[in-house]
């Protein structure tokens, strides 16, 4: 599971960070709320921990932010002990948990693998993801268009699905390396290239309306043509 913690207490950040690598989890440091929204509308993240109280940009308003470009990773609030306000506005800008500071880590570690079994159950109940005619099922990897069917390979999934996701914004070329191979990776920009190609011959032979648009210097959207194109 890929974490993102954002975080001006760089010490305590860091910190709980390396409690959480030996647990297993992939935890990425952001220490202002602008890097903090930056890196969440990346859409690569399982779970994102929040503080409220960021330079430049507060959690909540980065909360709201992602909600409103449709990143829906759950996120769990870190506010100060006792401020019943922020529990009441973080919940209700889609917060899927919170946690007062100063928090036990064994505590935070309890709400991770909570939050986790729930996203788990949720996509065990509803793993289809569906975007204009296709529908995505995560868990066979098979892909439906109409009557039409193809199987895709994982990566070809995990692309598809980041694409359905991202739901008409452009996803870069770092965000598709970021998400199928990781950050410490030397895949190169033309394998990218290579499953786009993949995934849009696969969209072809479904005779599906959804496609891959290039945007020159930016990255891929995902589009669905309209009656009469
Ligand atoms: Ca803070």
């Amino acid at each position: 599971m890929r974490l993102l913690m954002v975080e001006d207490e760089k010490y305590m950040a860091e910190a709980v960070a390396q409690v959480l690598k030996k647990n297993n989890y992939t935890v990425d440091l952001a220490y202002n709320g602008e890097d903090g929204l930056d890196c969440g509308l990346s859409g690569i993240y399982d779970i994102i921990i929040l503080d409220i109280m960021l330079p430049k940009m507060d959690g909540i308003n980065i909360l709201k932010e992602l909600r409103k470009n449709g990143i829906e990773t759950p996120v769990i609030l870190l506010t100060a002990r006792g401020e019943i306000e922020d529990k009441v506005r973080g919940l209700d800008s889609g917060a899927d948990d919170y946690l007062a500071k100063p928090f036990h880590i064994d505590e935070l570690l309890a709400r991770l693998r909570a939050l986790g079994r729930r996203k788990a159950k949720s996509l065990i109940n509803d793993g289809i993801l569906s975007y204009g005619d296709i529908k995505l099922n995560l868990h066979t990897l098979q892909l439906e268009c109409g009557s039409k069917e193809a199987v895709l390979t994982l990566k070809e999934s995990q692309l598809l699905e980041l694409l359905i996701k991202r739901n008409g914004i452009i996803v870069s070329k770092d965000n598709i390396i970021e998400k199928l191979w990781g950050y410490d990776t030397d895949a190169e920009e033309n394998r990218v290239e290579i499953y786009i190609s993949l995934l849009r011959k696969k969209l072809a032979q479904l005779d599906s309306r959804v496609y891959i648009q290039t945007i020159r210097g930016a990255g891929y959207v995902l589009k669905t043509a309209k009656d009469g194109q």
